[in-house]
């Protein structure tokens, strides 16, 4: 067994705690920044990615902790926003890098708990609870929490319904026209909901196996990739990749409404404020995609009736969604201008 890695502080204003991991050996580098734990242990997934510098990783675990703040407040959960990040292509991942990058986060003393991000796996989280106990999505054990998505799916089916009430006058999907980009966990969950609540579907992947599977089983109409951004239809459901509400895309959308599960969907916030002044009413992504962390929730927090806490705190999250968008119409604000102050509202919400 390896030591404990090199475990250096950095001292970044905006942050309670950022740790610098390494472990020359085992060609091991990472990051693990608590942005807040004023509501709770700070809580968000490891990510592993061949970053281009130390910086970029250390810039996307600052950005995704203090994104987790706000998302784990807005869900209403007692959890605090953090998240870790490892430097490489996530194929050359080694258990020791795992194992060591595990025994740095249990130096916090429960201050922060992982899960699994992109580039890691429930296995990946199996072998890293060898060395902390302070670690979620394990794959087996009295309260693994198991797949996030369908529970993602089931609050952006939400969005989508309180949305199209705000901005579409009813909230019944009956033949709206939802376009949805990105077939994969979330996106094939949200497409059941949404065929059995009637809607018309239109649908995009780089997978074509994916499309035409949806196809087959929906009978949804297909679009490319790109041309999903473009498509006439009611609702868009971003549920693949980031940054793709940007400068570039918005003038092209012909949908009333924004409503999916892809995280940070606006490539900057200004965009939020162009997707206000074309008109078209977006649903915060960090309120919208709230259940997986949700559900990854009741495992950290030990929830006994994990079904009812489920199902408690999905309708909360209604709630808080549909309070952002009125105070959004009344005030004449982007709802992701309202939802950053609701949260920053919340008693405890920040970072100090
Ligand atoms: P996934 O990897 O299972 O699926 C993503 C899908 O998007 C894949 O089918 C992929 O082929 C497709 N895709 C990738 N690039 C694309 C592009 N340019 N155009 C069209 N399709 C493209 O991921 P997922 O778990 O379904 O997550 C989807 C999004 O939702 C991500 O942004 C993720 O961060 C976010 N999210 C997921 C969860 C969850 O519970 N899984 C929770 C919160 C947020």
């Amino acid at each position: 067994m390896s030591a404990t890695p090199e475990i250096t502080r950095l001292e970044v204003a905006s942050h309670e705690t950022v740790l610098r991991v390494h472990d020359g050996a085992l060609g091991l580098t990472g990051f693990i920044a608590l942005h807040s734990t004023h509501r709770g242990p700070a809580a968000g997934g490891l990510r592993m990615r061949a970053y281009a510098s130390e910086d970029a990783a250390l810039t996307d675990a600052l950005r995704l902790s203090e994104g987790m703040t706000y998302k784990n407040a807005a869900a209403g959960l007692p959890l605090g926003g953090g998240k870790a990040v490892i430097m490489g292509d996530p194929a050359t991942k080694t258990p020791d890098q795992l194992r060591a990058f595990a025994r740095a986060i249990d130096t916090l003393g429960g201050r922060y708990w992982t899960a699994e991000d992109m580039g890691m796996s429930p296995a990946d989280m199996a072998v890293m609870a060898g060395e902390t106990r302070f670690v979620a999505g394990l794959p087996d054990g009295k309260f693994a929490s198991g797949d996030p998505s369908p529970i993602t799916a089931r609050g952006i089916f939400n969005a989508i319904r309180i949305t199209a009430r705000h901005r579409l006058g009813s909230d019944d999907l009956t033949g709206r026209r939802v376009a949805v980009q990105g077939l994969g966990h979330v996106g094939a969950h949200l497409c059941d909901l949404l065929n059995r609540a009637g809607t018309r579907l239109i649908v995009a992947d780089i997978d074509a196996a994916r499309v035409a599977e949806t196809q087959a089983r929906y009978g949804a109409e297909t679009a490319t990739a790109d041309g999903i951004l473009a498509v006439e239809a009611d609702i868009l459901a971003p549920c693949a990749i980031g940054a793709i509400l940007n400068a570039d895309t918005i003038p092209t959308l012909r949908v009333a409404a924004v409503a999916g599960g892809a995280n940070n969907q606006l490539a900057t916030p200004e965009d939020g404020a162009r997707l206000h002044d074309r008109g078209i009413l977006y649903a915060p992504d960090f309120v919208a995609n709230g259940g997986g962390i949700i559900n990854v929730a009741t495992e950290i927090l030990a929830i006994e009736d994990r079904a009812g806490f489920v199902d408690e705190k999905l309708a909360a999250l209604e709630v808080t969604m549909d309070r952002i968008l009125t105070r959004a119409a009344q005030t004449n604000r982007s709802p992701d201008a309202v939802a950053t102050a609701i949260v920053d509202e919340m008693p405890q919400a920040r970072a100090a």
